[in-house]
């Protein structure tokens, strides 16, 4: 590890500002200490296009590398250091399923414009900027939704039921309004059509973040007991019935200015935080002796982000210096229509 942490340190002497590296919150500490920048989804995005350096080393999931190869200039390159680190909730969400969950809507007279998560592959994200609709992050998913309710005649959010319910929770949208919709291996299923819920305000894609999604709404109360008077916040991608038990929901970036604000305060309380564990872990670190930060599941750890090692790093930045690293490729078909859904994201959220 030490030679390793020596070997990273030195190439990234030797490249200097020609190489920038970016780093999710979910990255282990090691790997964070190499960072430049650091940030969640949303954030790294919006730094791509200030980004100087002619080569971007991207510790993260694909499908934010993929985000960054396409706001990057043509003039940079952006590097995978593990290409299989993938994310589950991403790949639930299939383009050529959802091209033809959308055509059929159209087909059933819906104008309904398609919202998805950022967490989905540049693939998905062109089909949704040719039915006219955009991305969205956990950090404003409330002000997307919103946007993308005044298009048309309802929203397909996709692919993480567990933010699209909890977006129109915060929206006033009722139960009664939302449904989320059943599908089969190429699209809708069928059995779909006759349902008078398919004709609803919110149709839910059936995805979820298996790393969020499993963490038990009882959590809440078994934290509550263990430490009374805590504040206890989580990450949207938890269940609606979790985050109706917490103080507060939000974005990796909420739940880090949550910590923040509440080590400020005069008696900070214990903050139990329901989100991935190298965050949390970074969180408590960072403010032991001011404030405690607890794990609502100790077990949350996204094993794709845990992919990148810093063998990886290593063994990238050496590619990198020797001219032989193999970028991310961005399907120039797919370029376009993928840019608009991002463009339209940054434009509506200013
Ligand atoms: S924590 Fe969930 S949403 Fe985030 S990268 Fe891992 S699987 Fe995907």
């Amino acid at each position: 590890m030490e030679q390793l942490v020596d070997e990273i340190a030195a190439l990234r002497r030797r490249l200097g500002e020609a190489v920038c590296v970016m780093g999710h919150h979910y990255q282990n500490d090691a790997i964070v200490s190499f960072c430049d920048v650091t940030g969640d989804s949303l954030e790294l995005a919006r730094r791509v296009p200030g980004i100087r350096a002619r080569h971007i080393v991207f510790c993260g999931v694909h499908f934010m590398g993929e985000s960054a190869a396409l706001l990057a200039s043509p003039e940079q390159s952006v590097h995978a250091p593990a290409p299989d680190a993938d994310c589950e909730m991403a790949r639930m969400a299939p383009a050529a399923q959802a091209r033809a969950t959308l055509e059929r809507l159209r087909a059933l007279g819906r104008r309904v414009t398609p919202l998805a998560y950022v967490n989905t592959t540049l693939a998905l994200k062109a089909v949704v900027g040719e039915f006219g609709g955009a991305v969205c992050t956990s950090a404003n998913a409330e002000t997307m939704l919103r946007w993308a309710l005044e298009q048309g005649d309802g929203v397909l959010f996709l692919p993480d039921r567990n933010l699209g319910r909890n977006t129109a929770r915060r929206l006033g949208i009722g139960e009664d309004e939302q449904h989320t919709i059943a599908l089969d291996a190429r699209g809708l299923d069928p059995a779909e059509e006759t349902r008078p819920g398919l004709r609803r305000r919110l149709l839910l894609w059936p995805g979820c973040c298996p790393i969020h999604d499993v963490i038990p709404a009882d959590a809440v109360r078994r934290a509550r007991e263990a430490f009374p008077g805590c504040v206890v916040a989580a990450h949207p991608e938890c269940s609606p019935e979790l985050i109706d038990a917490c103080d507060g929901a939000g974005s990796t970036s909420y739940l880090i200015k949550e910590a923040q604000r509440l080590a400020e305060s005069p008696t900070p309380p214990v903050f139990v935080v329901g989100t991935e564990i190298n965050l949390v872990n970074r969180l408590a670190g960072r403010l032991e002796g001011r404030c405690r930060i607890v794990p609502l599941a100790s077990d949350a750890l996204c094993p794709d982000m845990a992919k990148i090692t810093l063998r990886h790093l290593r063994d990238c930045l050496a590619a990198v210096e020797k001219r032989v690293a193999v970028p991310l490729r961005v399907d120039p078909a797919l370029a376009a229509p993928a840019r608009a859904t991002l463009d339209r994201m940054l434009r509506v959220c200013g």
